[in-house]
């Protein structure tokens, strides 16, 4: 059921779009219909074949019809594309519509069990909420969104998915400070998947503008189809649904700090109502522990969103999302058990994550709580990395359990491992907190051997670390696509060890410490 571009539904669509360029505003509407722009030369550089599966679909051949759909150049009569509207707050400030100025979903595909999901093209070309900006996605931002996905699928973190990622052929001009100078790069389009992209700011924009019909038939919407099990709209409905909301916030949340994932724009535009990770940008992984570290050049004055300030910064946004829908309830005090529910699935997850990353989880001791929070400063003295430090401690505790009385020399090779300085004296804290944590383990009846392997599955050996995914990256724009399928391939199974790939696990090198894309990045891409 393929409609060629020719199409004349087709060219309906793209006289719309022509009729749409430039900024503007769009009140009155929740979403636009816009149709993706052409790109000349569409070629296939990555595919998720389980998320794939799962829709019913085999990987496109070259060249194919399919290759055409998801650049963009070739629509269904099924297919009704559209932007959606939205506004934000952008660090703390609010930003009036924004929308998606180059994300265009095509509709919904069934999966093989039934559920239904959203298609939606990023980098397709200009649509109402381009503003100034050209509606396209360099290839290196659109790898990043692609991989950091799935990566936080299989690490089990509730995000949108990608399907697909595919070069248009075209070249766009972006970000200068990037390779130096505002040379063209190649441009990309990210298929991604998801029940709904539909953001806290898609509620905002409604309030913030008094579009109180479209506010209640947008809420109503989200929750016959996202929520159902709810029931019927009613304001004691609303209620439930936001603190549904913000129980599905602090549950990611705790994941993102469970696995050091700094996200590095949470604005509300950039939440999304289901809870899932969304907007892929410049994010990162804590390299050396840092609660105060961001991988986002353009926060480096407030560092609002850094590591340690997700868990507020979720719970402001949540209070912007409660202030939006305070005119669906009665009374707006009856959306502050919400923002009580947020903190309490917060903290009961973080901890019960942090149990099953140290292998603690057969008893309840009253000490476990302030073992969990005593880690961090531990961590932050010698700049440990995380995820290394982890992955080490599951792989170490048969050791520390079989008390040979040699624990010392045990921390001292975690730490060789893990720690990217160790100025004298540095190590002290996290040497008495690997004493207690001993201690603790000790009390576990399971045997060493199920302990390590539990261990090992709640601790990921693989991250996409920036400096991988850059390296991806570079060979990709050289045209070697080795690199970016290797990295996919072990990011799938990051639990496993896949020793012929160490490569991918270490610290990161010193040479991409400061090199930009490599630790850090800025929000334009
Ligand atoms: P972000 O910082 O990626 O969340 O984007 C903020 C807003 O800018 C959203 O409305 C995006 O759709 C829009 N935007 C970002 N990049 C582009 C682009 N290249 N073309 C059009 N709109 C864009
Ligand atoms: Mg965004
Ligand atoms: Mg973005």
């Amino acid at each position: 059921d393929q409609v060629p571009f020719e199409n004349p539904f087709v060219e309906e669509l793209r006289g719309e779009l022509s009729g749409n360029k430039g900024s503007r505003q769009v009140p009155g509407y929740c979403y636009s219909r816009v149709a993706p722009s052409p790109v000349p030369d569409p070629k296939i550089l990555a595919w998720s074949e389980e998320l794939g599966g799962f829709l019913g679909l085999a990987r496109p051949e070259e060249r194919s019809a399919a290759v055409a759909m998801l650049a963009g150049n070739l629509l269904t009569s099924g297919m009704k594309p559209f932007a959606a509207r939205y506004g934000g707050h952008q660090f703390g400030n609010w930003a009036g519509q924004l929308g998606d100025g180059r994300a265009i979903s095509l509709g919904q595909v069934p999966a093989v069990d039934g559920s239904r999901w959203e298609i939606q093209l990023k980098g397709a070309g200009p649509t109402p909420y381009s503003r100034r900006a050209d509606g396209r996605a360099v290839l290196r931002s659109s790898v990043r969104e692609f991989l950091c996905s799935e990566a936080m699928h299989y690490l089990g973190v509730p995000t949108t998915r990608a399907l697909s990622l595919v070069t248009t052929g075209a070249d766009v001009v972006r970000d200068m400070f990037y390779n130096g100078n505002a040379a063209p790069e190649p441009g990309a389009i990210v298929a991604r998947v998801a029940p709904t992209f539909i953001r806290f700011g898609n509620f905002q924009i409604m309030a913030a503008h008094n579009e109180l019909d479209n506010l209640r038939a947008l809420a109503n919407y989200v929750l016959r189809h996202h929520y159902p099990e709810l029931g019927e709209p009613s304001p004691a409905v609303y209620v439930h649904w936001f603190e549904e909301v913000a129980r599905r916030t602090a549950v990611m949340v705790a994941h993102w700090m469970s696995v050091g994932f700094v996200h590095g724009v949470m604005n509300t535009d950039n939440m999304s109502i289901l809870g899932l990770t969304i907007d892929y940008g410049p994010y990162g992984w804590l390299e050396p522990y840092d609660p105060d570290w961001t991988p986002n050049t353009t926060d480096f004055g407030s560092r609002r969103y850094a590591f340690g300030q997700q868990p507020h910064v979720a719970m402001w946004n949540l209070m912007a999302l409660a202030q939006a829908l305070s005119p669906l309830v009665e009374d707006a005090r009856a959306l502050r058990p919400g923002l009580d529910v947020y903190a309490e699935t917060l903290a009961a997850t973080q901890h019960e994550l942090f149990l099953r990353k140290l292998g603690l989880t057969s008893l309840d001791r009253a000490g476990d709580q302030s073992l969990i929070e005593d880690l961090p400063a531990a961590l932050a003295e010698p700049e440990i990395d995380m995820t290394i430090f982890f992955r080490q401690l599951a792989h170490l505790a048969p050791e520390l359990l079989a008390a040979t009385g040699n624990e010392e020399a045990l921390f001292s090779k975690l730490l060789e491992k893990a720690a990217y300085s160790i100025a004298p004296n540095e190590d002290q804290t996290l040497r008495a907190w690997l004493h207690r944590y001993t201690e603790r383990l000790r009390q576990e009846p399971a045997s060493a051997e199920a302990i390590r392997e539990a261990m090992l599955q709640a601790n990921p050996k693989f991250v996409l670390r920036n400096y991988l995914a850059q390296n991806a990256i570079e060979a990709a724009e050289a045209g070697d696509l080795a690199p970016l399928e290797t990295l996919f391939n072990v990011l799938k199974t990051p639990f496993d060890e896949h020793p012929e790939h160490e490569e991918l696990a270490g610290k990161r090198p010193d040479w991409a410490r400061d090199k930009p894309g490599c630790a850090t990045l800025s929000c334009s891409s």
